[in-house]
């Protein structure tokens, strides 16, 4: 290892076949989670209306001991997987506490998604030649040849709506090699017509096949809603559909994958603006015209802070509420509210004909730039 290489976590998520009777546990798995999520979230709520107590996370545990002496099923999973269960609980509890967060649901059998974690002790989780060797479960099928680097903290095993399983290996003390440093600098503008503008004038444009896939997404959906709910031909066009989105998802996937890996390679430090999805649904138009509702924004963001982190790069997050796109980049004046519409527009002051996403892009960039006292 260089000296200036990064070390860090980072997950590997794989499709598994399990067997059917692989499958079988792993199903009663979640059951078995769910039930003591519930199970203990109840007590607690009585607990507390009772003696205005809080029945604690090691409470729970000790009682769960005891509780698996009465319900002999309970031993039947992975042990640590309801350990997890009672710690995600108590975890929803902390939330609804600190951040005043909903309180705690009960977990429905309905829930498309399902899954449950377990931690890795004395290398019970390894991956073994084309398998994944899991607590319980024995040797796991995959098909993936990559293999995990670093050393495994836990494994989630989950299942999605489409019917598919999957595991994904958190591992810790992940080497990464460095990218080379370009001394060029870079300020990002989320698009409103193009995914994204670069400073450097470059236009990232939306992905078409997402559209495409769109529209035959909303037409699945339509023939869904038609069917009864619960008959055979309503679960065969609710699947039909689930596996579209994960189509969908699975291309979002790559297009910001190449994208935010091109960028980070390119570029040492990244500057972008601090949108908020939430916030951008309640303020001003022209945020909220940025393709609010599509998740690619956040995930992009997502994707670039550990990149940067992986490969010795620097993000930069300006202020929300930052006027990138009124002020003029040559000389700083500033010209009040742009219509959306205006594509250019020439500063009054100086007389620059600016494009509006790239003169946003570079006032984002140098402010990236301030902000970090470069
Ligand atoms: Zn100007």
């Amino acid at each position: 290892m260089k000296g200036s290489d990064i070390m860090a976590e980072k997950a590997y998520k794989y499709r598994i076949y399990p067997n059917k009777q692989q499958e079988e546990l792993i199903q009663k798995t979640f059951g078995c989670c769910r039930f003591v999520y519930n199970y203990y979230l109840n007590k607690r709520k009585e607990y507390y209306e009772k003696d205005k107590a809080t029945f604690t996370y090691n409470m729970c545990s000790k009682d769960l001991t005891q509780l698996k002496k009465e319900l002999i099923w309970l031993k039947e999973p992975d042990k640590d997987s309801l350990q997890k269960s009672l710690k995600d609980l108590d975890i929803a509890y902390q939330k609804f506490f600190k951040e005043h967060s909903g309180y705690p649901k009960f977990k429905s059998k309905k829930d498309r998604h399902k899954s449950y974690r377990t931690s890795c002790t004395n290398n019970n989780i390894r991956f073994e030649n084309k398998h994944i060797k899991l607590p319980k479960l024995g040797l796991v099928k995959v098909r993936d040849k990559q293999i995990p680097q670093g050393r495994i903290l836990n494994a989630t095993i989950s299942q999605e709506s489409n019917g598919q399983y999957y595991c994904s290996l958190c591992c810790t003390d992940v080497e990464f090699v460095q990218y080379e440093k370009t001394s060029q600098n870079i300020g990002i503008d989320l698009g409103i017509v193009d995914f994204a503008i670069l400073s450097n004038g470059a236009k990232i444009e939306n992905p078409r096949f997402y559209e495409k896939s769109e529209r035959k997404l909303a037409k699945l959906q339509r023939e869904l809603s038609r069917k009864t709910i619960g008959s055979n031909r309503w679960n065969k066009a609710r699947i039909k559909v689930a596996k579209l989105q994960k189509h969908i998802s699975n291309q979002r996937n790559d297009f910001l994958h190449k994208l935010t890996t091109n960028i980070v390679k390119n570029f040492d430090v990244i500057c972008i603006e601090d949108l908020d999805v939430k916030s951008m649904r309640e303020t001003d138009s022209s945020l909220r015209n940025k393709r609010v509702g599509d998740v690619s924004w956040s995930e992009f963001r997502r994707m670039l802070t550990y990149k940067s982190q992986w490969y010795g790069k620097k993000l930069s997050v300006i202020d929300r509420y930052y006027p990138s796109s009124q002020v003029c980049h040559c000389c700083g004046h500033k010209d009040g509210k742009k219509d959306e519409n205006v594509r250019n527009w020439i500063c009054p002051e100086c007389h620059s004909e600016l494009d509006r996403d790239v003169n946003a892009a570079i006032n984002i960039l140098n402010e990236g730039l301030r902000i970090l006292n470069i």
